[in-house]
């Protein structure tokens, strides 16, 4: 198939090259993203593949359809980026990567939790200027603290299962509780006031949808304890930002990690180290000491990007070929 790749970046382009030598797609890379504007490129394509931050709004897929574009490769799990009624209106076949290194996303979690904690990314900069001072690096045990969980999915019980390696008590919220993490001893199921009233450090890895659309917000904030950690490695919008900003400011939310953000279609994956950054909220959140903020690289490991192009190509032949397409996302999925 004569596919259009949208927002690529040279890792895509390395990725997809390398598992593309094995099928007989035309791939052609396109550095902007999908939108209006720049959809009259995916004219003469097949398919189009996009990435977490295209904007395939009922608009874009008018216009891409009317070119004859069969397909929307996903090269992402989560699809909240994509109009699926207009898509199905329009025959348009949704496809995605499901998970790819849902390993990957966990490790960062981790990640986010002790640099905020131990702070290490200070100790690195004040090391290397000579500074030994241990002034304001303290960190707390994590070990017999109470993590929290919303969402216990593929990288939610990996996430568990790392949280009780390091001797933690996890308790998940999930809209459809999976028993048998319970069963095994990864969690115990609460309700999600019950887990806000208990965790140290509550992390976020549940979808956008529109229920989990702000999902923490200052009612939800200000029900944890004070001095909570909380993550976010899934998606932006479901945590209000100006809510965490004056939760912070009280002193009530103790720590604040995000690997995504609200409005980070305008700012990440692009190098903006020479222009001001005019995104107030963001700007807010760089000036809290006790904030980190990550620009969407959880997933970004070699085991993932390999996974990517690979399932995505993969997508790709098994449509061309009338095969079972084991990964279509279709209107049911937000019906569900
Ligand atoms: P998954 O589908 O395996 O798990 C999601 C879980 O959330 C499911 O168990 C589901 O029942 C639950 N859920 C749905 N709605 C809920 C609600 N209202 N309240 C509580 N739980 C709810 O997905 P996954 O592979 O574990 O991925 C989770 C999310 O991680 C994705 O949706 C995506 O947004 C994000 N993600 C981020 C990155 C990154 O690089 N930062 C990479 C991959 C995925």
């Amino acid at each position: 198939m004569k596919v259009a790749i949208f927002g690529t970046k040279s890792y895509d382009k390395e990725f997809f090259k390398l598992e593309g030598v094995s099928t007989n797609h035309e791939l052609v890379f396109f550095e902007s993203r999908l939108r209006v504007k720049t959809a009259p490129l995916a004219k003469g394509f097949d398919a189009v593949c996009v990435f977490v931050n295209d904007v395939v709004d009922a608009e874009t897929i008018k216009i891409i359809a009317d070119f004859g574009v069969k397909v929307i490769a996903l090269r992402c799990a989560g699809f909240n980026n994509v109009d699926l009624e207009e898509a199905e209106k329009h025959g348009i076949v949704i496809l995605r990567v499901p998970a790819y290194s849902p390993y990957a996303v966990a490790e960062h979690t981790l990640a986010l939790i002790l640099t905020l904690n131990r702070k290490t990314h200070k100790a690195y900069n004040r090391v290397r200027e000579g500074n030994f001072s241990l002034d304001r690096l303290t960190g707390f045990d994590i070990h017999g603290k109470t993590v929290g969980i919303i969402g216990t999915g593929k990288i939610g019980q990996i996430f568990a299962n790392i949280m009780t390696g390091l001797g933690c008590k996890v308790v998940g919220f999930d809209l459809y509780p999976n028993k048998e993490l319970e069963k095994n001893g990864t969690l115990k199921y609460v309700s999600l006031n019950e887990l806000l009233d208990q965790s140290d450090i509550i992390s976020l890895h549940c979808p956008l949808t529109p229920q989990t659309h702000h999902i923490i917000n200052d009612h939800t904030i200000w029900r944890m304890k004070k001095g909570a950690m909380l993550i976010n490695t899934s998606r932006g919008r479901l945590i209000d930002t100006e809510a965490a900003i004056r939760a912070l400011s009280k002193g009530h939310l103790g720590y604040l990690g995000i690997d995504v953000y609200e409005q980070e279609e305008k700012l990440f994956f692009r190098d903006l180290s020479e222009t001001l950054i005019r995104d107030e909220k963001m700007m807010n959140l760089m000036a809290f000491p006790n904030v980190l903020v990550t620009g969407h690289q959880a997933f970004f490991t070699d085991t993932a990007l390999t996974q990517i192009a690979r399932v995505t190509l993969g997508n790709l032949t098994a449509y061309e070929n009338g095969e079972e397409l084991v990964n279509r996302v279709g209107t049911e999925a937000i019906k569900a």
